[in-house]
């Protein structure tokens, strides 16, 4: 009973936040960054927030995370880290030469107010940017946002590196949000096979579950390349998977470099993925192919296979903005029925939408965003549920509630196999009802009388 503490009665709270539903921003900055080709983060603050950011991807990608840090002492929180900055540049260049050094600040440097900018600006003019290199950066205080908005901005950062030339280069740009690698893995195998040339940024796959090979390589082969991203100002347009995620790229992108975009869900479940591939098909003018249809039908299969277990089974689900948007709709789509839902992501819009997709549930469903998992507990508590879905640290609230749980989302820092099987598309419908199904099962099995113990289902 580990957060037997965790009161039902429900009290308001404006201020305190108790067990965290997110985590800081420069985490997202970070996993965003890595998805460029020969791209070193690089965290504008103390050695203590990189040395964080760090060991929590590192524990969910289960991969050494390389960036680098400014290393602020006393001096540099009084004066500024300029000088820091400046140092970092020159050294970082100098020893391990990356492509792009990706500059996100941290609650320190922006409580003090550097201005990465004008910093940057003062490295290339005193030539510590060698030729053909890069510095992009991003605003990420974590007093403000989450990992999800942190993610966004260096994202952003990535799209301000367009370089249009006047000329269309018939791609489409793909921006994936904070998905797996498996899963961009996943997102460019669904766009190749309907066709679509493509630029998908960021992209962390070849990078974050890149092979065992016994030589270790500094920047893994994967992630998007420089010249990829100075390209996509030329593209016919842009697909941006998820608001929170990926909007604020592919907007910039429109109305800066006329690329016009489309916003779409992430592609999880049934109807997400639907909307997806006929975005693609459409940009394709094409149908769609038979192998696309031909998964699309399996998971239709084991959906109307599987729907005897699945009807009407209440389920709890904490995570990010754009992931649960699409899960939401998908457990809808199976019959199930989402009835707490909890990110720690602000954004107002959030909550709307969650709202209109459960409009036609049976009953009132609890949505919130920033809030927290202890009010998640404390939903669970006054109503219970079958099911959790969410990160990690759902399973101390499944432990004390002694409820099923499925690991998915950010972080994951307990198991393993996330960065290789995607869930997204139609495959990963698969998995995630193969996951769904797994622990209800296995609990309908624990909790069976010995003369309902069935073998067979
Ligand atoms: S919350 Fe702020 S101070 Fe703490 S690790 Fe994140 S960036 Fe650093």
């Amino acid at each position: 009973m580990l957060l037997r503490h965790t009161p039902e009665k429900i009290s308001e709270r404006s201020a305190l936040v108790i067990n965290p539903a997110k985590t800081c921003q420069p985490i997202g900055a970070m996993y965003a960054a890595l998805g460029i080709h020969g791209c070193l983060p690089h965290s504008h603050g103390s050695q203590g927030c990189c040395a964080y950011h760090r060991s929590t991807l590192t524990r969910h990608y289960k991969e050494p995370i390389s960036a680098a840090t400014s290393s602020f002492t006393e001096g540099a929180s009084v004066f500024g880290g300029s000088a820091n900055m400046l140092q970092a540049i020159n050294n970082i260049f100098t020893v391990y030469e990356p492509e792009v050094i990706a500059v996100h600040t941290t609650c320190l440097s922006e409580t003090i107010g550097d201005d990465l900018k004008q910093i940057k600006k003062k490295a290339a003019n005193e030539g510590k940017i060698p030729p053909g290199k890069e510095v992009i950066s991003a605003s990420t205080p974590s007093y403000i946002g989450s990992h999800v908005t942190g993610f966004s901005t260096m994202v952003r950062s990535m799209a301000e590196m367009a370089e249009p030339t006047g000329k269309k280069n018939k791609k489409v740009n793909i921006i994936p949000g904070w998905v797996e690698p498996a899963d961009m893995e996943e997102i460019k195998r669904l766009v190749s096979l309907v066709g679509v040339p493509s630029i998908l940024f960021p992209d962390t796959s070849g990078v974050l579950n890149s092979p065992l090979t016994g030589e270790y390589k500094m920047f893994p082969g994967g992630g998007t390349t420089v010249a990829e991203l100075k390209s996509t100002g030329d593209s016919i347009g842009t697909l941006a998977l998820g608001e929170w995620c990926s909007s604020d790229a592919a907007r910039y992108l429109d109305t800066k470099c006329k690329v016009p975009c489309s916003v779409l869900d992430m592609p999880f479940g049934l109807k997400a993925t639907d909307r997806f591939i006929d975005a693609l098909r459409i940009v394709a003018g094409t149908t769609v192919p038979d192998e696309i249809a031909m998964e699309r039908g399996q998971l239709v299969d084991m959906i109307s296979d599987m729907h005897q277990y699945l009807y009407q089974k209440k389920v709890a689900l904490v995570g990010d903005p754009d992931q649960l948007i699409a899960m939401t709709e998908f457990l809808v789509s199976l019959d199930m029925q989402p009835l707490h839902i909890v990110t720690g992501t602000p954004g107002k819009k959030f909550e709307k939408r969650i709202r209109e997709i459960t409009k036609d549930m049976p009953h009132e469903v609890n949505v919130k965003a920033k809030g927290d998992m202890f009010l998640l507990h404390q939903w669970i508590k006054n109503d219970p549920v079958d099911l959790i879905i969410g990160n990690t640290y759902c399973k101390y609230i499944a432990r004390d509630e002694d409820l099923p749980f499925v690991r998915w989302g950010f972080p994951i820092l307990d198991r393993q196999g996330h960065q290789y099987f995607p869930t997204v598309g139609y495959k990963g419908g698969i998995r995630l009802l193969e996951k769904i199904l797994g622990v209800l099962l296995d609990r309908q099995d624990r909790d069976a009388p010995e003369q309902k113990f069935e073998l067979v289902l």
